[in-house]
């Protein structure tokens, strides 16, 4: 099978690894890292020009995996209309949020805006770890926060002066989170319901401390594309379709 993996998590490349096995695995990425960390298998980087863009380039491919991450949604949004165009399968692969795990101190918010306002409410010290693509949109309210802003790459606009930036990338482990958080004196942990383990010990480090956390909430997804959460069912349906196909 020809399979296109729409990546950018380390789930695409835990999935790339596997189906790379017994599949051509083209893994595609959006370019938004100078250095990603790369997948097995072939990979294609950069947009496809929109939902045209994708179905033309589909012409490659016997099935589509989306496993971007839960908050890349106009690229899901493309594949579900480029598959549906094109009448190529499409499954959506996302990792759990962190809904389930709630606690009293989480503060939902349905926007990075609203995150930001409350956030700015809470605390003086917030620790802010959105991506460097959000991290606009917090300053107008956060200017005068004394912020620690964690990011892969650093933000292409200046930050104001009171902000600190680190650079690192996941995954984290508890005691560097809880050191990072008390040589801050964090106040505040802003995150998105990113989900899953990789970034989880910052929300164990924000409770052991008992600081409260603001969470932006997921964007809304296409009901109708079968989803799984699991990378064994993400490959169990791909060879399901495999021998399908023979
Ligand atoms: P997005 O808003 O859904 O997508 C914006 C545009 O970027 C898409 O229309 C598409 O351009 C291009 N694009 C996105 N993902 C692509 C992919 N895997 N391959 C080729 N083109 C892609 O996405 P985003 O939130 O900017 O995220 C970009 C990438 O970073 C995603 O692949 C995602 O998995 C990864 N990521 C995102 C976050 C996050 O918080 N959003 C966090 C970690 C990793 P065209 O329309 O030109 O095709």
């Amino acid at each position: 099978m020809k399979v296109l993996l729409l990546g950018g998590t380390g789930e695409a490349r835990a999935l790339a690894e596997i189906l790379a096995t017994t599949d051509e695995v083209t893994t595609s990425l959006a370019g938004r890292v100078a250095d990603p960390r790369l997948p097995v298998g072939r990979v294609r980087i950069g947009g496809f020009g929109g939902v045209d863009g994708l179905s033309s380039a589909l012409a490659q491919f016997d099935v589509v995996v989306d496993a971007t991450h839960p908050f890349a949604k106009t690229i899901s949004a493309n594949a579900v209309t480029a598959c549906a165009l094109r009448g190529v399968p499409l499954l959506r692969f996302e990792r759990p949020g962190w809904a389930d795990r709630t606690r009293d101190s989480w503060h939902w918010t349905p926007s990075h805006d609203d995150a930001a306002a409350v956030a700015a409410r809470l605390g003086r010290r917030p620790f802010l770890t959105v991506g460097r693509q959000e991290i606009a949109r917090f300053i107008p309210v956060l200017r005068d926060h004394a912020t620690l802003a964690r990011v892969v790459q650093v933000p292409d606009g200046p930050v104001p002066p009171s902000w600190r930036v680190v650079t690192s990338r996941g995954p984290y482990a508890l005691a560097g989170e809880l050191e990072l958080m008390r040589e801050h004196a964090a106040d505040v942990l802003i995150t998105k319901d990113s989900g899953g383990d990789f970034t989880w010990p910052k929300m164990e480090a924000a409770e052991q401390l008992g600081i409260p956390v603001v969470l932006v909430a997921r964007p809304a997804r296409t009901a109708d594309v079968p989803t799984v959460s699991d990378i064994d069912d993400a490959v169990a349906w791909v060879r399901a379709l495999s021998t399908m196909s023979r």
